[in-house]
């Protein structure tokens, strides 16, 4: 059986990753989602947990795609899961280079483990995490490039830190 593994942080999972994760779970027999638990806090948007249950809420009705949170070296954790692939998404050019370099990387640590990319739906190709909370953080429209119970997570998400924000400065206001 070929497992493969999908890693990222995925904050928030978006429909970009959402098409890379469906199509290599056609390709594969198991795929995993490796939900990188950063080790510092507040780098993240969402949780480690929040991050993975969003994205086991999307793809629950695949029954070949886990999703799991991991910790340090991505590589180890392939070989530990007994994932010979490593599946990345590949957006126009700009994510060539360092996914070229990682791959080196781990070739290097881990030699049996191999890359496979798949490059990003024509849709989705200038989507990213980060540019997508920006977007959601100015209330511009997203509904169209992620699942709907992840947007209704970041607008939440979003509220309740402008919430948090404003009544810490608020003592301090002088009209
Ligand atoms: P990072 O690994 O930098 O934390 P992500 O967690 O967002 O980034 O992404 C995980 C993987 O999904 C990476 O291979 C990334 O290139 C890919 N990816 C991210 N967004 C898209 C997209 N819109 N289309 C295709 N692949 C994507």
């Amino acid at each position: 059986m070929t497992v493969a593994l999908y890693p990222g942080s995925f904050d928030p999972v978006t429909k970009g990753h959402l098409d890379i994760v469906r199509r290599a779970s056609r390709l594969f027999e198991k795929v995993i989602v490796g939900v990188y638990d950063m080790p510092a806090k507040g780098r993240t948007l969402f949780t480690t947990e929040e991050r993975v249950d969003m994205f086991r809420q999307a793809t629950s009705d695949t029954p070949n795609i886990d999703v799991v949170p991991y910790k340090g070296l991505t590589v180890t954790f392939a070989r530990e899961q007994g994932a010979m692939v490593m599946v990345r998404g590949l957006r126009a050019s700009s994510d060539f280079e360092y996914e070229f370099e990682m791959a080196m990387m781990n070739r290097n640590i881990e030699p049996q483990v191999e890359v496979v990319c798949l490059m990003s739906r024509l849709d989705y190709q200038f989507l990213s995490s980060s540019l997508l909370k920006e977007v959601a953080q100015l209330g511009g429209v997203i509904g169209n490039l992620v699942p709907a119970h992840v947007e209704s997570a970041l607008t939440e998400r979003l509220h309740k830190l402008q919430r948090s924000v404003g009544s810490f400065r608020e003592p301090g206001l002088k009209e």
